[in-house]
């Protein structure tokens, strides 16, 4: 399969081309011909997926054909909703690079909250073709009558489930008002709970049905590790992984924005270039931060899950889970930005002994056992005074389930195979 089957016109294909995306992923071979053809989609994709240029290439095909010759006011033919200011960025750079090579110019509007909202209102002078927006700020400015929404052809919902768990569901009700009826509707979302399925069959009309497997199979190239580890450990176990894999980037995801600064704060202490990243930074820092991340002055971030939401760096080599994600599906997030389209990367999850059981059901989602290590100098306290000298050794095989004493069963299955028997 690539992309020149796919009914895309050239200069599309020339932006892919120079892009260096060589064949479309699972979510753009099934999406791009069916928004071509105009349908409505639905489909499960994460961040990580390409959902971005799967929505992207066929909608600036169609605004691109259906564009009138020399018209000065512009109207938006295309939204697309966000739930973060960062994925706005992302997504608005995308469009603008894809759109590079196309012979009739676009305008794209990228519009975001907790920045001043003047300077957003005189980029939409004139009107503009493609907004992407976090729905309380469009809101603000169809107040302001600062754009309108009667033109809307394709409305795009972009990671839904995350628009909901921000508490944007009255906001998108109040958009969906203002679109017209007969519209095109795209909806991309990581998880499909009872909430999302509702929201997406309201809204919807007949849409094709894009169900990505999981997304651990669609990137099989994520390696899991869980290291067992007492809380107080957490910091010296994290500053000796960064030392000794030599990573020259990595996300830590922390569960709250104090331990975000006290563990960025440590690993500075410590030599390494680490920042904060959490709501507290302003958007401009933030997006400072990325730059610097990407370009290597920075190699730690230490974010929340909320913050980190759509952060999207090319060659993440690594992922650490300092504090384990509260649900399965946020584990999925969290891992899928190492290993992005193709390239391998390393996942790696401490396991508190009070944690253990948290961690076994992400494990049963994803249907995927992940050994659980103890490193030599890191063993839980639990572990190390049961520990012979031997289990000890940085030679001992790593495996089994060493964040938490033995069970009944456990010891029963060990004495099974000392007597040769099936375990
Ligand atoms: P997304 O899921 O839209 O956030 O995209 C994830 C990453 O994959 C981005 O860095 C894209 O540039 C990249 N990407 C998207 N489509 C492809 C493709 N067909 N081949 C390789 N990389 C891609």
């Amino acid at each position: 399969m690539n992309f020149d089957t796919l009914g895309l016109i050239p200069e599309l294909l020339q932006a892919v081309a120079a892009r260096q995306y060589a064949t479309p992923t699972a979510v753009q071979a099934e999406a791009i011909p069916a928004v071509l053809a105009g349908e409505d989609v639905m489909a499960l994709a994460q961040t990580g997926s390409g959902k971005t240029a799967a929505f992207a290439l066929p909608l600036l095909q169609r605004v691109q054909e259906e564009m009138e010759e020399g018209s000065k006011q512009r109207k938006v033919r295309i939204l697309v909703l966000v739930p973060t200011r960062e994925l706005s960025g992302q997504v608005g750079q995308t469009i603008e690079a894809l759109a590079e090579h196309l012979p009739k110019k676009l305008k794209v509007a990228v519009i975001y909250g907790g920045a001043s909202i003047n300077p957003q209102m005189m980029h939409l002078r004139g009107g503009a073709d493609i907004v992407i927006s976090t729905p309380g700020r469009l809101l603000d400015l169809l107040d302001n009558n600062a754009l309108s929404l009667k033109d809307v052809a394709t409305l795009v919902l972009d990671e839904a489930d995350r628009l909901l768990d921000l508490g944007f569901a009255d906001e998108i009700k109040r958009i969906l008002e203002q679109l017209p009826d007969k519209r095109q509707n795209l909806f991309f979302s990581a998880t499909f709970s009872p909430a999302v399925k509702k929201l997406a069959l309201g809204m919807l009309h007949e849409p094709v049905r894009i169900a990505i497997a999981d997304l651990i199979e669609n990137l099989p190239d994520i390696a899991q590790r869980a290291i067992a580890v007492d809380g107080d450990k957490r910091t010296r176990l994290l500053v000796y992984l960064i030392k000794e894999q030599q990573w020259e980037r990595v996300l830590v995801f922390v569960a709250t924005k104090y331990a975000s600064d006290t563990v960025s704060n440590k690993l500075k202490k410590a030599g390494i270039k680490a920042e904060a990243f959490n709501g507290d930074a302003s958007q401009g820092a933030r997006q400072h931060m990325l730059t610097d991340f990407k370009a290597n002055r920075i190699q730690v971030l230490v974010a929340t899950d909320l913050a980190a939401r759509g952060i999207d760096v090319a060659g993440l080599p690594a992922v650490v889970n300092y504090d384990l994600p509260r649900s399965a599906d946020d584990y999925i997030h969290r891992i899928g930005r190492t290993g992005r389209a193709g390239a391998s990367g390393t996942a790696i999850s401490f396991i508190l002994a009070e944690h253990e059981m948290h961690f076994r059901l992400i494990e049963k989602r994803q249907d995927k056992r992940v050994p659980r290590e103890t490193l030599p100098g890191f063993e839980p306290a639990a572990i190390a005074a049961n520990q012979t000298d031997s289990e000890a050794s940085p030679d001992a095989p790593t495996g089994g389930i060493k964040g938490k004493r033995k069970s009944k069963k456990d010891k029963l299955r060990e004495q099974a195979a000392k007597d040769g028997q099936p375990g």
